[in-house]
């Protein structure tokens, strides 16, 4: 087992001691584009979305309200591309946030979109994405989601147990008895776990893997899945798949993993005399919540990742496979801006003052999931008066119900204040949840000064149509 740690910082999440807060901003007025959507401006003190006043945003749609500008979506969208392509793609994880729309702009933007659960696979679908367009991911897909996935002809299914190759078998009548109508010859990636781990700064290569997802590498079950998917005559073995982790700042750790990934090409070269045609290295690419994180530019990952890539297959005697990146926190995460209104101010003697907002952690559970550190600023207007130290608090029955930990805001913060919270497009309202029955917020999409519903609100009527009893 070796660990490498990187002597760029603390780890994101790891955050400072909770009475050991960062220095105040000097000016609480500014926006740090790092962290922000690339169009956000302060206009006579107001934040802008999109070109949109987000107080115009509040008295339309309500808050809490996510903004998501598409303009920054896209341009993301095309960063990749421009880094990665022609020879590689780029597939959007739709579970970061899954919506119609939002699969429409990736789509159109040329990039495909991967899927995890027949849910995401239907949005996807009706979203009008070609099916070949579509990688179907997960760790436990069952019968009736690949069944539904090979019939509507996803590119590629990406094989993360023997019982799932079975499956494939079955629905394409490789396997006895036949279906009763063989499918579509679907293309197979098989997921291997490489024992590498990456978060941030630092990453954990490990000789046995731990966790549920893929085949090992280690114990020879990745060279027994490959085995398996070219017995079948109805699957099309396309390549292998790698994922690491999330929120990763550097390629050390997929250095790692792409070597051990090619070690096992030149072992199915040398058992089934055949190359693999694509390599998937997954996503994770890391972005900014707060001023400390400094993201590394697309260009330079994409440039490093093919440098180690092109550098293995040589060093192995390979020809480079189609090399695939799966990014949706990177293409998300810095869209959108979580818009709250100040509900009640709690002055907790000496230490810090408590800022209720109306959502929490039903609508960004990031903070008390994985200890997540975002910045807030006061959004509905500009203030000079002094920071003061608070912590930004849901409204629900849970004292981890925290969204931003540490926020300096102006001491003269007063109910009815807008806030904003910057880059929560990724794992917010797709992890979002009705817990005390708190509606879900609507996503609203600006661009140019203008503004629509893409997901709405829940309504009680929604809420209450669920309990049948
Ligand atoms: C979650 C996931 C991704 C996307 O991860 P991000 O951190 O959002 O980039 C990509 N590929 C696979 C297989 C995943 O499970």
């Amino acid at each position: 087992m070796s660990r490498v740690a990187h002597p760029a910082g603390p780890r994101h999440g790891d955050v400072l001691p909770a009475d050991h807060p960062p220095a105040p901003p000097a000016d609480l007025n500014e926006l740090q584009a790092s962290i922000w959507p690339r169009q956000a401006r302060r206009s006579g003190g107001v934040l802008t979305l999109g070109g949109m006043d987000v107080r115009d945003l509040a008295a339309e749609f309500g808050t809490p309200l996510y903004v998501c500008d598409e303009e920054d979506v896209r341009s993301r969208c095309r960063d990749y591309l421009e880094a990665f392509g022609p020879d590689g793609r780029v597939f959007y994880a739709a579970k970061a946030f899954c919506s119609r729309a939002v699969l429409r702009w990736v789509s159109a933007e040329g990039l495909g979109v991967d899927v995890c659960t027949g849910g995401e696979l239907e949005v996807a679908l009706s979203a009008g994405v070609p099916p070949e367009q579509i990688t179907l991911h997960g760790n436990n897909k069952s019968l009736e989601e690949l069944s539904r996935a090979v019939r509507a002809g996803v590119g590629h299914i990406v094989a993360d147990s023997f019982e799932e190759i079975a499956r494939l078998a079955y629905l394409t009548g490789s396997a006895s008895p036949p279906p009763a109508e063989p499918m579509a010859r679907p293309n197979v990636l098989v997921r291997v776990t490489t024992g590498v781990e990456a978060h941030t700064h630092e990453f954990m290569a490990t000789a046995h893997d731990d966790q549920k997802f893929g085949f090992s590498l280690a114990s020879g079950a990745a060279d027994e899945a490959v085995r398996r998917v070219l017995a079948c005559p109805g699957l099309s073995f396309a390549g292998l798949h790698s994922h690491i982790g999330s929120q990763i700042f550097d390629t050390a750790g997929f250095e790692v993993a792409a070597h051990r990934v090619v070690e096992l090409a030149v072992r199915i070269h040398d058992e089934h005399g055949i190359e693999i045609a694509e390599l998937d290295l997954g996503g994770g690419f890391g972005i900014a919540y707060t001023e400390e994180d400094d993201a590394p530019e697309v260009k330079g990952i994409a440039q490093s990742l093919r440098g180690i890539v092109d550098g293995q297959c040589r060093a192995a005697g390979l020809t480079r496979p189609r090399l695939t990146v799966e990014p949706g926190r990177a293409i998300v995460g810095p869209s959108t801006v979580s818009l709250y209104t100040v509900g009640t101010i709690k002055d907790v003697d000496g230490i810090r003052t408590y800022v209720s907002v109306d959502g929490g952690m039903s609508d960004n559970i990031r903070t008390a999931l994985y200890d997540a550190s975002y910045e807030c600023v006061l959004a509905s207007r500009a203030s000079w008066a002094p920071p003061m130290l608070s912590r930004v608090v849901g409204r629900h029955c849970e004292s981890g119900d925290i969204v931003v930990r540490h926020a300096y805001l102006p001491s003269d913060l007063a109910p009815g204040d807008l806030l904003a919270v910057p880059a929560t497009g990724a794992y917010c309202r797709s992890m979002a949840s009705n817990y005390n029955h708190v509606s879900r917020p609507a996503v609203v999409a600006v661009n140019a000064g203008t503004a629509r519903t893409i997901v709405r609100r829940e309504s009680l009527d929604d809420l209450l149509s669920l309990d049948v009893g």
